[in-house]
C-alpha cells in the first residue's frame, strides 16, 4: 500500500477498495521498522493516527468525505500541533507541547489527513544537511548503507516520504530547505509564492523569506497537498489576500496542443561549477522540452550569484531577533542562573547548538550600529535588484528553469566548513529572497545512482504553471523514484 501515490490511495480509498485505517497501518508498521534507522521522526504519533484514520473512514462510509481524507502524512516539526510535542529539533523546545495549531496543520487536519508523527529537522530550520538537529541526523533512504544526507533543512520529511514513512510532508523554505532535500531523495519538493501559505504558528526562522510547502513522491501530489496548505490567513500579516490555490491533482499540460512556452535558462548560473552528471541531465530535460515545442531563451539575472552573501546576512539578522524569544521566562528551557541576566546566558548557552548560534552572531553584527548600513542595508539593496531582475526576466519568458543542487546527496560524516555548507544553497536562495514559486522535480539518476532535482521557477502567484511545467519534466524523466528500502531489493 505504501507504494500508492495520494491520487491513487483517494481513489482506491472512494472505490472501498483499501479503507483508511489500512492505509495508516501499513505506515505504522513502517515506521516501527525504519523509523530508528532514518532518523525521521522526532515524535510519533500513533494513538493520533489511528483516530484520526477511524475519522476518515466513517467519513467515507457517509460518502462526506473530505479532499485528503485519509492521507497519512509526517509534519516537519517546525510547525505547532496543539497537544503535540513541538521542537523545532532544539533541546530550548525539547519539551515543548503548543496549546494551539499552526494554520498550516490546522489546514491539513481540515482536509482530512492522519497525523503520523513530527519529522526531523536542523534545528530552527538552519542548515543544509539536518545534521544540526538535536536529536541527531535523518538518513537518506537511498543507499543506507552510505549514511547519506536527506538533505535540509526538511530532512526528516524527505526521509519518511522517500522512505515510505508517510505518503507526503510538509516542509518549510527559507533559502532551500524544501527543495535541496527533495532533489536529495528523489522527492518533488515545492516552496510556493511567498505569502500563499499561511507561516502563523510555525516557529520563525526568517519571516521574510520563510515559506511552508508540500514535499510529496509525485508533482500531482505536491499540488494536491499545495491546495489543502495554501489561503489567506488574517493571523499572518504576510499573508496575500491573493493566497489561493485549487486543484483536483490533475495538472493540465502547458507544453502541448502548439501552445507556445517561452522557458528561460539563467545565464549567470553558466559559470557555477557542477557535476558533470547535474550538468548532463540538465541540458539533456531542456533538449527533451524543446523537441516538446518549448523555446529555450537565455535570461540574465545579474546579481544573482551575490544572492548568497545577501541571504546569509538577511536570514541570520531576521533570525537573531526572532530567536531573542528564547529566553527562559516565557516558555522552553530555563536554566536557573545567579539573577536574571545570568538565567538569560546559562537558557541559551545551553539551549542552543553551534549553529544557531553562529547565525544569531553573525545576525546581531550585522544589524550593530557600524554594520547596519554597510551589511544589512546593502545586502536589502541586492535582495530588490534579484527581485526586480527576475521580474525582467519574465517578461521574457513564461517559467525559468535550473539545477537545484551541483551534485547529488553527500555522506552525513562530510567535512565541511560552515561556508562549504553555506555555498550548497547557491541554486535556490534567490528565489526566497525575490519571494517567487519554485519547484524541484527529480531530473534522473546520476551515475552513482543516486537522484537529482532540477527547479522549475515562476513569477509571484504562478504556482500552478510551474507545477503544470514540473509534471512534463517529471514525466520526460521518468525515474524510478522509490529506493531499495521500499522496493524490497
Ligand atoms: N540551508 C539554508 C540555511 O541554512 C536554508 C535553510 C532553510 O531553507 N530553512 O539557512
Amino acid at each position: 500500500m505504501i507504494n500508492l501515490t495520494i491520487k491513487q490511495a483517494l481513489q482506491k480509498l472512494k472505490n472501498r477498495e483499501i479503507s483508511a485505517i489500512d492505509l495508516t497501518q501499513s505506515y505504522l508498521d513502517r515506521i516501527e521498522k525504519f523509523g530508528k534507522d532514518l532518523n525521521c521522526y522526532i515524535t510519533i504519533t500513533p494513538e493520533r493516527a489511528i483516530e484520526d484514520a477511524k475519522k476518515s473512514d466513517s467519513r467515507y462510509a457517509s460518502n462526506t468525505q473530505l479532499p485528503l481524507d485519509g492521507m497519512p502524512i509526517a509534519m516537519k516539526d517546525l510547525f505547532a500541533t496543539r497537544n503535540i510535542r513541538t521542537t523545532a529539533a532544539s533541546k530550548m523546545l525539547e519539551d515543548f507541547i503548543p496549546q494551539y495549531e499552526s494554520t498550516v496543520s490546522q489546514k491539513l487536519i481540515d482536509a482530512g489527513t492522519v497525523l503520523l508523527g513530527k519529522a526531523n529537522l536542523d534545528e530552527f530550520a538552519m542548515g543544509t544537511f539536518s545534521k544540526t538537529s538535536f536529536f541527531g541526523a535523518p538518513i537518506n533512504p537511498w543507499q543506507m548503507e552510505k549514511q547519506l544526507t536527506a538533505g535540509g533543512s526538511s530532512g526528516g520529511s524527505t526521509s519518511a516520504v522517500a522512505g515510505g514513512l508517510a505518503i507526503a510532508a510538509t516542509g518549510t523554505d527559507t533559502g532551500g530547505s524544501i527543495r535541496f532535500p527533495s532533489a536529495m531523495t528523489g522527492l518533488v519538493g515545492m516552496k510556493p509564492t511567498y505569502g500563499l501559505c499561511s507561516r502563523w504558528g510555525c516557529v520563525a526562522f526568517a519571516s521574510s523569506l520563510d515559506t511552508p510547502g508540500p514535499i510529496a513522491r509525485t508533482v500531482e501530489d505536491a499540488a494536491l497537498m499545495l491546495s489543502a496548505m495554501a489561503g489567506y490567513d488574517n493571523k499572518d500579516s504576510t499573508s496575500s489576500p491573493k493566497a489561493k490555490f485549487e486543484t483536483d491533482g490533475n495538472l493540465q499540460p502547458i507544453l502541448e496542443n502548439g501552445k507556445t512556452l517561452k522557458i528561460g535558462v539563467i545565464k549567470e548560473f553558466n559559470s557555477v561549477q557542477i557535476s558533470d552528471d547535474m550538468r548532463h541531465l540538465f541540458e539533456q530535460r531542456i533538449a527533451d522540452l524543446k523537441s516538446m515545442g518549448a523555446e529555450i531563451i537565455e535570461v540574465s539575472i545579474p546579481n544573482i550569484l551575490d544572492a548568497l552573501a545577501a541571504y546569509y546576512i538577511i536570514a541570520p539578522a531576521e533570525a537573531s531577533s526572532n530567536l531573542a524569544r528564547y529566553d527562559g521566562m516565557k516558555y522552553g528551557l530555563r536554566v536557573e542562573g545567579e539573577d536574571l541576566i545570568d538565567t538569560y546566558k546559562k537558557t541559551r548557552a545551553e539551549g542552543f547548538g553551534d549553529e544557531v548560534k553562529r547565525r544569531m552572531i553573525i545576525g546581531t553584527a550585522v544589524l550593530s550600529s557600524e554594520s547596519y548600513e554597510v551589511y544589512f542595508m546593502q545586502a536589502a539593496k541586492v535582495r530588490r535588484m534579484i527581485a526586480d531582475s527576475f521580474q525582467k526576466a519574465f517578461e521574457q519568458c513564461d517559467l525559468i528553469v535550473c539545477p537545484s543542487s551541483a551534485g547529488t546527496a553527500l555522506p552525513l560524516n562530510s567535512d565541511l566548513s560552515p561556508l562549504e555548507c553555506y555555498a550548497l544553497d547557491l541554486f535556490t536562495v534567490a528565489m526566497n529572497l525575490a519571494g517567487i514559486p519554485s519547484c524541484s522535480v527529480p531530473c534522473g539518476l546520476a551515475q552513482n545512482g543516486l537522484p537529482l532535482g532540477m527547479q522549475v521557477v515562476g513569477p509571484r502567484f504562478a504556482d500552478m504553471k510551474v507545477l503544470q511545467l514540473a509534471k512534463h519534466i517529471e514525466t520526460i524523466a521518468n525515474i524510478d523514484n522509490r529506493p531499495k528500502i521500499i522496493m524490497g531489493k
